[in-house]
């Protein structure tokens, strides 16, 4: 009999602005809709079509500074001028349960979730170029030049943390990114370690 895994995945998914990780993770949750994607809190403000609850749980800096200090995130960071942070008690509770969990968190946010949980996937997503990525950030129509430009900027200082990452994807094709990924977790599921109650004799 194959036992259910005690404890979800952790899985954290990083990328520069626009490069269409959101994309990505509706496709990859289409398939897989038993992974449980993390809602982040942030300071900023919602973006045309952006909900709250759904895309972000939007908050204003004196509520993210009083959850900072008492300790409510598993990790948070700043980036580009806001606050961006993911409850611990909302995942803890998933992973608990044995229902993996996707964090789409950027690079400071994923080296605390490395150092605090040694388990974690991480994943790193780019795009065919930099080209393609302002022409990305332009096309979804949701911010002016200069938050483009900052966020253009942040993306060349981000791929400097690439080796950190345990997987590389590139986002040429929506689907083709979203099954690379889906393919590394069934992969990451596999692992002895992870499988050892299935072997008679041990
Ligand atoms: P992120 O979540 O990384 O900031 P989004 O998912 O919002 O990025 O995508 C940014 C823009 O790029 C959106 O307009 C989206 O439709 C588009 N996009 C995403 N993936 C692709 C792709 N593979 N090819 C072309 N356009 C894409
Ligand atoms: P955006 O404003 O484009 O939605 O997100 C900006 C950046 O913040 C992205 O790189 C995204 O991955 C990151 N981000 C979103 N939520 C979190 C979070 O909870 N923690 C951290 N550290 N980064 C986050």
């Amino acid at each position: 009999m194959i036992r259910k895994k005690q404890r979800g995945q952790l899985i954290v998914l990083s990328g520069p602005s626009g490069v269409g990780k959101s994309t990505v993770i509706s496709e990859l949750l289409g398939e897989r809709p038993d992974i449980y994607f993390s809602v982040s809190f942030t300071t900023r403000k919602p973006r045309v079509g952006e909900a709250d609850g759904i895309n972000y749980n939007f908050v204003s800096q004196e509520t993210f500074e009083a959850m900072i200090e008492r300790g409510e995130f598993l990790e948070h960071a700043r980036y580009v001028d806001h606050y961006y942070g993911t409850s611990l008690r909302l995942i803890e509770e998933k992973l608990a349960a044995g229902i993996d969990v996707l964090l789409d968190i950027e690079v400071q946010g994923a080296a605390k979730v490395r150092e605090k949980c040694p388990n974690a996937v991480l994943i790193f997503i780019i795009p065919p170029s930099f080209e393609e990525l302002s022409r990305r950030l332009h096309g979804r129509n949701t911010d002016d030049e200069e938050v483009i430009e900052g966020r253009l900027k942040k993306a060349r200082e981000e791929y400097k943390e690439i080796p950190h990452y345990d997987f590389l994807v590139v986002n040429d094709k929506v689907s083709a990114a979203a099954a690379e990924i889906a393919a590394i977790l069934t992969a990451e599921g596999c692992r002895t370690k992870y499988r050892l109650n299935l072997v008679e004799g041990v």
